[in-house]
């Protein structure tokens, strides 16, 4: 262990009322606060007590079971201590407070998990993904997360890990011993690993990028003139009324942002103001608001009334759009005017034609939708990912493709192998800074 394992204590279960509650110690040595807490000198590992837990006085604070771990076969690799009372948040606190009484101190966000981690317990992929299984949208989130805590994304970097550890080696072999008539031989097969590495990094880095997906969702902001349906179709998605439907135009004055899940991924959807010219001050903030969303977002919707069709204002709109933004044209209210539901590709733009009060089209939309973020459904085994590793793997990429495309030099094609390899271990936790420590398990929650 490579810190001081002084005792930590935290409730682990839910803020509110339940019927259990638990109160989670982990530290080097907890016989202080096991007698304390319940008078016994010792607990059988992995075996549930009954016991009074007693307050400084000898009073009884709560009855319930302790489960008690031995390090390192523990969560945190430490001593462990969990303590599961009646979930009042006030009987939970009091417990806490005795713990702190016998000598720990209250854990900070994600230091169970930070230890399990220095433990050797988890690696850096698998902690984070306790924090995404416990904050999982969707039940496809939540199984991606599972297979991400089992170690089935850290499996793929690790193998890939390897195949860049040997390939690095054969390079620096080949640097050290120049001879002239194997460095033939030896190029060809520089290339040939370099190329099966090259493969698998893409094929991972495409993964992980659905795994993010899943994870994060996608960003879509809606835009079109008031009464074109844009609160009838978020309600008509989210199957919930949210938002308000009225017939006066101009009601949708601020930003609406709602959440709907499709196939499992969930859509920040950003409903605008009705963008238009106006006096009115508030209208005009949230079209400002607008705006400032459209930059954040990853997809552009334009919702038109299929009775009047794409106006100058739409145009204009679209005009404004940041370079690059995906756009997807949506014409309502096709019961109006006699169409059927359907997509129509056009010049490079799709067009799906369908009406939200009818719910008709619906499904297209959504496929659509998908389809348009980058969800490939057929990727059957799906594990969650976070955009720190999105972004890792983009720097692993960009050093191998740096390296595969320059062949003048061996010292240039180890330097890149060596900044891809770092930048790759600093997924699961292998080379990571402190400072990146702190700050991912800073963002779990106390008592993880
Ligand atoms: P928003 O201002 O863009 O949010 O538009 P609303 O969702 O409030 O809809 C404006 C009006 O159009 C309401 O009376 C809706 O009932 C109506 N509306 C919305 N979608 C359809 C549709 O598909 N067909 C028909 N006939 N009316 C619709």
């Amino acid at each position: 262990m490579n810190y001081t394992a002084d005792n930590i204590v935290a409730i682990a279960s839910s803020s509110g009322y339940a019927g259990v509650g638990v109160v989670r110690v982990s530290g080097a040595n907890l016989s202080q606060i096991i007698k304390g807490i319940s008078g016994r000198d010792n607990l059988k590992p992995r075996y549930a007590h009954y016991s009074d837990l007693f307050a400084a006085d000898g009073s009884v604070l709560d009855s319930g079971l302790l489960l008690y771990f031995v390090a390192p076969n523990s969560f945190t690799g430490e001593e462990v201590l969990e303590i599961q009372g009646h979930g009042s948040p006030i009987v939970l606190n009091m417990i806490v407070k005795r713990c702190v009484e016998l000598g720990c101190r209250l854990a900070e966000a994600g230091e169970f998990s930070k230890r399990a981690y220095l433990n050797g317990k988890l690696d850096l992929v698998q902690a984070e993904s306790i924090a995404d299984l416990i904050h999982a949208e969707s039940e496809a989130s939540a199984k991606g997360a599972i297979k991400s805590l089992k170690g089935d994304f850290s499996k793929h970097i690790n193998q890939i890990n390897e195949e860049l550890i040997n390939l690095r080696m054969f390079v620096e072999a080949t640097l050290d011993f120049p001879e002239e008539d194997i460095e033939f031989i030896a190029d060809a097969k520089i290339r040939d690993k370099l190329t099966i590495v090259r493969n698998s990094i893409h094929k991972l880095f495409q993964g992980t990028k659905q795994g993010v997906l899943l994870n994060n969702g996608a960003n879509i902001v809606i835009v079109g003139q008031p009464n074109v349906g844009k609160s009838s179709l978020l309600n008509a998605l989210a199957n919930e009324d949210v938002a308000i439907v009225t017939e006066i135009a101009g009601t949708t004055r601020d930003i609406v942002s709602q959440k709907i899940i499709i196939d499992g991924i969930p859509f920040n959807i950003i409903d605008t103001a009705g963008i238009r010219d106006t006096d009115d001050v508030v209208e005009k903030i949230g079209i400002e608001r607008a705006y400032n969303a459209l930059e954040n977002a990853d997809l552009c919707i334009i919702l038109v009334d299929n009775q009047t069709g794409i106006s100058d204002r739409e145009i204009d709109i679209i005009k404004r759009l940041p370079n690059g933004m995906s756009k997807l044209y949506i014409h309502n209210k096709i019961d109006l005017t006699g169409i059927d539901a359907h997509i129509k590709e056009q010049d490079n733009e799709t067009h799906v034609y369908l009406s939200a009060q009818q719910k008709l089209g619906l499904d297209n939309l959504r496929q659509k939708l998908l389809s348009m973020i980058g969800w490939n459904h057929n990727e059957s085994d799906v594990f969650l990912a976070r955009t720190r590793h999105l972004d890792a793997m983009k720097i692993t990429v960009e050093h191998i493709d740096y390296a595969f495309n320059n062949w003048d030099s061996l010292e240039i094609i180890a330097e890149e192998l060596r900044y891809a390899h770092n930048s790759l271990a600093t997924i699961t936790g292998e080379f990571t800074a402190d400072d990146l420590l702190g700050e991912i398990f800073s963002r779990f929650c106390i008592g993880k």
